[in-house]
């Protein structure tokens, strides 16, 4: 099964949990808002199946629930941060 993930930039609080948790997935912006290193946060390229541990973590630490993960590319979906 493949993985994708992104970051709601809407409700991230800037913690930085993820990228301490998962670097090679996720970074911070200037704003210290998260985004995703793969793709820009698109939501749109394959999470490596070795980084799924790192992933998982990053999801479940994160306070406000900003890290979305789903089997399927992010692209063209309108509920991506449902
Ligand atoms: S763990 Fe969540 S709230 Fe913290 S920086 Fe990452 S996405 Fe934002």
């Amino acid at each position: 099964m493949m993985k994708y993930t992104i970051v709601d930039k809407e409700t991230c609080i800037g913690c930085g949990a993820c990228s301490d948790v998962a670097p090679e997935i996720f970074s911070q912006d200037a704003k210290g808002n998260s985004h995703t290193l793969l793709d820009n946060n698109e939501g749109t390229a394959q999470v490596p199946e070795e980084l799924y541990d790192d992933l998982y973590d990053a999801y479940e630490g994160c306070p406000s629930e900003s890290i979305k993960i789903a089997d399927d590319s992010f692209a063209g979906n309108p509920n991506k941060f449902e």
